[in-house]
């Protein structure tokens, strides 16, 4: 995983057209939207317009914009529809490209990249070119994401590795968090076990030291 993940955001876009949980995982399909909008960003609007409406039949995982950040439309876990007879084992990703001739921007590639590091860690699948497909390569009537679609520079991206340094960073911050975490829990239990006593009568709950625990497992993760 990698800590270029921390740098875009997804808003959750919640589409219709899905269906039930994927049995398994093989990879991702690699979409370009082509939506013949004016720009990237109403290109973008206009997909998550798309997807959400229940009349189109189509959606995908994710949808990444111009400025790398993107929408959550089908749950990861779930079977997206971009690729018809591949949809139960393939993730789907969209990038915005209003016409075939509009270049995609390097914060794609980026959000890209690190989306699918977090993606083949979770499904344990290797970051190959037999793993990562264009739509175009599975199905020949279609022609997405096209001629400007850098491979190249996608899967040096994905070579790319998080700095020793940033690592330590990470691990460091983790370990403040668990401090933290420990004493939240503690307090807890103090003031739960002290109702009733010493004018003691709110209780204090774990939500807040469980949250903490969460913060720590991911920036464990992060740190990889
Ligand atoms: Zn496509």
């Amino acid at each position: 995983m990698s800590i270029v993940n921390l740098r875009y955001h997804y808003e959750l876009a919640p589409s219709p057209n899905h269906g039930g949980p994927r049995p398994g995982t093989m990879g991702v399909v690699i979409h370009s939207t082509r939506g013949n909008t004016s720009s990237h960003y109403e290109e973008y609007a206009a997909t998550l317009a798309w997807f959400s409406n229940p009349a189109s039949q189509v959606s995908a995982h994710r949808v990444i914009g111009y400025d790398g950040g993107g929408a959550i439309c089908v749950d990861d876990d779930l079977i997206a529809w971009h690729a018809t007879d591949h949809n139960t084992r393939w993730l789907g990703v969209e990038l915005t490209q209003p016409r075939i001739t509009d270049p995609f921007s390097e914060a794609q590639y980026e959000s890209l990249a690190a989306l699918l590091k977090e993606w083949a860690s979770a499904y344990g699948f290797p970051l190959d070119r037999a793993h990562l497909v264009a739509h175009s390569e599975i199905n020949r009537q279609k022609s997405d994401p096209g001629p400007l679609f850098d491979w190249d520079k996608l899967m040096g991206l994905l070579e790319e590795t998080m700095p020793d340094a940033q690592k330590a960073e990470l691990n460091r911050i983790a370990d403040i968090f668990a401090g933290w975490a420990k004493l939240r829990h503690g307090l807890s239990d103090y003031i739960n076990a002290s109702v009733g006593q010493y004018g003691v009568s709110d209780t204090l709950d774990e939500r807040e030291g469980t949250e903490l625990d969460g913060a720590v497992e991911s920036l464990r993760k992060l740190a990889g």
